[in-house]
């Protein structure tokens, strides 16, 4: 179809995590969805946003979604104008390269991480050079001054599981000519994370997203956190109404039960921990994990087998194609039953 741009016909697009559609009788382990439901908070506030007869839902939401800005500034220690909100922290991915990197011009990213961003860069033309990663997880050949308009760190990594540490992390922020894009998607199962280097410098940006440790991959709802310069370039290139009503809503909510949500993810890190002390005991090569899933793989590199045994007992796990990964499997962590339930199907497997 010359209807299309070039690059748009030549590119295969992104493919998410297979979604079954008889959900319940499976044991779904494959897309790092939390297996706790949100705060109760979160379903009260939608419910009252609808109201009895969904008369708000006539006006359009909060276009700079203030409210939300003010509690995650809060939460996060920034000022409100540090601060953007997401429909889903892939819309604020998207919208960086598109701020940030033009048709020819040089992006980077850590192979493997999240395949997501070569998706993004090829809508936009930008060239993309990645850079693989050596044995003890340190970036290999990373330039001292590296010249593309962006690069994304996936911190903690996916899909492995492992923590640059944040002395790393801040020599890259140096060697960035461009921007930093932090994508700490998983850093509230971590340790520690790299906010300070926002305040620190000035081309670091951090993304996070509200779909894994809050439970809420349903509602779509993410955020970055950058120098106001950088939010305000963001802000011009958003849909303007990119968070809904409901949504909003639940962000708010969600955001204000940190009680709620310390325990989900301290429930999460300790079945995490559990299995992989298991694992490793039945021969498993497990990472050592600072994520809701671990990367694991049998004593003979052999993914496709015990993907397809899981399967077939309908447990869904993630097997990648690449062939840095097909030795091993992603696997979410789920509630301690479903892991108990995991663990035992393939300690049979072997
Ligand atoms: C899940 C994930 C995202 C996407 O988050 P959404 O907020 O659901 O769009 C981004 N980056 C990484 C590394 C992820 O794993």
């Amino acid at each position: 179809m010359n209807y299309l741009r070039p690059g748009i016909s030549a590119m295969k697009g992104y493919v998410p995590g297979f979604q079954p559609p008889d959900v319940a009788s499976w044991i779904k382990l494959n897309t790092n969805e939390n297996p706790y439901p949100p705060s109760p908070k979160v379903a009260e506030a939608i419910l009252a946003e609808i109201g009895s007869d969904g008369a708000a839902l006539r006006t359009y939401p909060s276009a700079s979604s203030q409210k939300l800005r003010e509690v995650a500034g809060t939460l996060y220690g920034f000022d409100p104008s540090w601060i953007i909100m997401a429909n889903g922290s892939d819309e604020v991915l998207n919208n960086l390269i598109r701020a940030c990197a033009g048709e020819g011009e040089d992006i980077g990213y850590v192979h493997p991480s999240y395949s997501y961003y070569s998706t993004l860069a090829e809508i936009q033309g930008a060239i993309v050079c990645t850079y693989g990663l050596s044995d003890s997880f340190t970036i290999e050949a990373f330039p001292d001054h590296y010249g593309g308009k962006l690069f994304f760190l996936t911190a903690p990594n996916s899909p492995l599981g492992f923590a640059f540490p944040l002395e790393y992390i801040e020599e890259i922020a140096q060697n960035c000519g461009g921007l930093l894009v932090i994508d700490e998607a998983y850093a509230d199962f971590a340790d520690w994370n790299a906010l300070e280097l926002v305040k620190k410098y000035d081309n670091v940006v951090v993304t996070r997203t509200l779909s894994k440790s809050y439970a809420l991959a349903g509602m779509r709802l993410g955020l970055a956190i950058a120098r106001p310069e950088i939010i305000a370039a963001l802000d011009k290139i958003r849909d303007h109404y990119n968070l809904d009503r409901l949504a909003q809503a639940a962000c708010v909510a969600a955001l204000e039960d940190q009680h709620y949500f310390r325990e989900s993810c301290r429930r999460i890190i300790e079945t995490r921990e559990w299995f992989s002390r298991e694992l490793t005991a039945i021969g498993y090569d497990v990472i050592p994990s600072q994520t809701n899933f671990i990367f694991a793989s049998p004593p003979d590199r052999n993914g496709q087998r015990v993907y397809d045994s899981l399967y077939g007992r309908k447990i869904l796990v993630r097997l990648l194609s690449d062939p840095l990964l097909v030795h091993g499997l992603r696997i979410s962590i789920g509630t301690r039953g479903e892991m108990e339930t995991t663990l035992a199907a393939m300690t049979e497997i072997g």
